[in-house]
């Protein structure tokens, strides 16, 4: 079949960041995880599977997930009101700059009477670090870690996990390369010398660049700058 990477806009992988903003939130799919939170779908059953898993069903709270520019936007301005510029600037993304419009980020907090709807609290140790290990293996990453800070401009934010999917998560782990770090690192492989992990083949495609492929199944997404990254899956044959 060809592949055609005809919208760098769409897609898991998207970067979205101060200097590569969007232009409109990405309404589809959207289910709710509780009265308030809205995620894309993939996303809430990914981590409801992981949750019940792991019997952490009451454990684990969705604090934040889709939000719309204009909501974005509000909680800019109330927390610069609130917080003064400094805060704002290290834990809120302004309007465009969240990849909360995507629907593919989550906040996700640990259970407890009083919850920092900024910043909430969800451990590293005991359960919670099977949690995370689960999360990682299931195509999400923890989006801005410490020692980032430099390539993300955004502080640590231990609560803040963002669906790219598999094999991609685990890459970027393995690596230890944050979201803008594996988009430079995948734009050295071509469709000729492809990144390869297990079963996976993943390349950079130029825009309205085109490939054939005899793979049985693939997810193509853009990266929301200049191109498109296709990840070919090859199902093993048990004959
Ligand atoms: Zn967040």
């Amino acid at each position: 079949m060809e592949i055609i990477a005809n919208d760098i806009h769409k897609g898991n992988l998207l970067l979205v960041n101060s200097e590569y903003p969007l232009l409109k939130e990405d309404c589809h799919d959207l289910v709710y995880c509780n009265d308030k939170v809205r995620i894309k779908k993939i996303v809430y059953q990914l981590i409801e599977m992981i949750k019940e898993d792991l019997g952490m069903q009451d454990d684990i709270v969705y604090v934040s997930g889709f939000r719309t520019f204009a909501y974005q936007k509000k909680i800019y301005d109330d927390t610069l009101k609130t917080h003064g510029q400094e805060y704002t600037a290290k834990y809120v993304a302004k309007a465009g700059c969240s990849e909360h419009l995507l629907g593919l980020a989550i906040d996700l907090g640990k259970k407890m009477d009083e919850i920092d709807y900024i910043c909430p609290e969800l451990p590293y140790d005991g359960k919670f670090a099977l949690f995370r290990q689960k999360l990682w293996e299931n195509g999400f990453i923890e989006r801005y870690q410490v020692g980032k800070q430099e390539v993300t401009k955004i502080s640590a934010e231990p609560w803040h996990f963002r669906y790219v999917g598999y094999p991609h998560s685990l890459i970027m782990k393995n690596n230890n390369w944050s979201l803008e770090e594996y988009h430079q690192h995948l734009k050295a492989y071509d469709h000729q010398h492809p990144l390869r992990y297990k079963n996976c083949t993943i390349f950079y495609l130029k825009p309205l660049e085109k490939v054939n492929t005899t793979a049985s199944c693939y997810q193509i997404s853009g990266n929301n700058f200049d191109g498109c990254i296709v990840t070919l899956f090859e199902v093993e044959s048990h004959e």
